[in-house]
């Protein structure tokens, strides 16, 4: 299984970074073995970001399947530093614990996503709000890239990152069409 993770899906996330919005998607790579259970995030402190991203599971046709809510935790500073630089980002978005994925559930186009930090909800981001849909961002990725069913895909956060400190209480949830389907809780350690 390799896990693609897509960037700058949400216009006004892209902004908030000083990024442009892109044309074309750009997607980055993490490790497989960076996945871990919500539970414990054992990586906060320093300037870990929390990034919440649906996540999606590809299907034998590269249809997505099974979608999931994830955080790519990402140590910013870091990434400020080798942006600068002009230097891959693995060091700041694949080190150990980075990929924090909950349970999978049935895909549906119309998945609705928040995270809460301490009580407060700091994003919200839809499918529909992405400058690509999920078909389109699993085409253009498939362009170029080696993906194979059973791969999976954080397709990007949407605006409110922002870091995560030692004893902060996650809640992640899912909605359909305003329904919610599961959360998932995460401490900081
Ligand atoms: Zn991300």
């Amino acid at each position: 299984m390799d896990v693609w993770c897509a960037i700058r899906t949400y216009p006004k996330h892209a902004t908030e970074l000083g990024n442009p919005i892109p044309t074309e998607p750009v997607f980055f790579l993490k490790p497989s073995s960076s996945v871990v259970d919500f539970g414990t995030i054992d990586s906060c402190g320093g300037d870990v970001h929390h990034e919440i991203e649906l996540v999606l599971k590809l299907g034998d046709n590269m249809e997505p399947t099974h979608m999931a809510l994830g955080l790519d935790l990402t140590k910013r500073s870091i990434q400020d530093h080798l942006k600068e630089k002009s230097l891959p980002w693995a060091k700041a978005k694949a080190f150990n614990g980075s990929a924090v994925l909950g349970d999978w559930v049935e895909y549906n186009a119309m998945a609705e996503y928040s995270l809460e930090v301490n009580g407060n909800e700091v994003q919200r981001g839809s499918l529909a709000e992405m400058s690509w849909n999920p078909t389109q961002l699993i085409a253009k990725l498939a362009d170029w890239a080696p993906i194979s069913p059973g791969d999976i895909l954080f397709t990007g956060t949407p605006s409110g990152v922002g870091p995560l400190a030692e004893n902060d209480e996650l809640t992640a949830s899912l909605y359909i069409e305003g329904q919610h389907i599961l959360s998932h809780h995460a401490k900081c350690v």
